[in-house]
């Protein structure tokens, strides 16, 4: 699979069952469909607000960046923005295949979710680690 952003090839990089494409030129990610919520339930993040169907529901984000495709159909996938302020843009592919995140931006809303919890477990701790290795998830 080559990478929606650069169009380098991407690797998979697998964690407690979950497996994601990264692209080690651009550092984005890219998920598919389920994929992000298994990551998110297996650190104990429940209602996310991030599954497919609720990131697919949200409006479309005005901006001047480039139209993505999905790296499985080819389809210009949807600019929307999740989290909150400040949020962060991704693509969705409107197929329902996956979610694409720039570099650091997985990082960026995993934190903004735990930071909304009311207390941190070992679990989390473990995959901030495994995205800070892996994804190079910034501060
Ligand atoms: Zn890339
Ligand atoms: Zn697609």
């Amino acid at each position: 699979m080559d990478c929606p952003a650069c169009n380098g090839p991407m690797i998979v990089v697998e964690h407690a069952g979950i497996e994601v494409d990264y692209s080690p030129d651009c550092k984005g990610v890219w998920f598919d469909t389920g994929e992000l919520e298994l990551l998110l339930e297996s650190m104990e993040l429940d209602d996310s607000g991030l599954s497919m169907d609720e990131i697919l529901a949200l409006d479309e984000a005005k901006t001047d960046e480039k139209a993505r495709r999905c790296p499985i159909c080819n389809s210009k996938m949807l600019k929307v923005m999740i989290g909150s302020a400040p949020g962060v843009m991704i693509d969705a592919c409107p197929n329902e295949h996956g979610l694409w995140f720039d570099g650091g931006e997985v990082g960026q809303v995993i934190r903004q979710l735990i930071d909304s919890q009311p207390s941190s477990t070992d679990k989390q701790g473990k995959v901030l680690s495994f995205l800070g290795e892996v994804f190079k998830a910034g501060d």
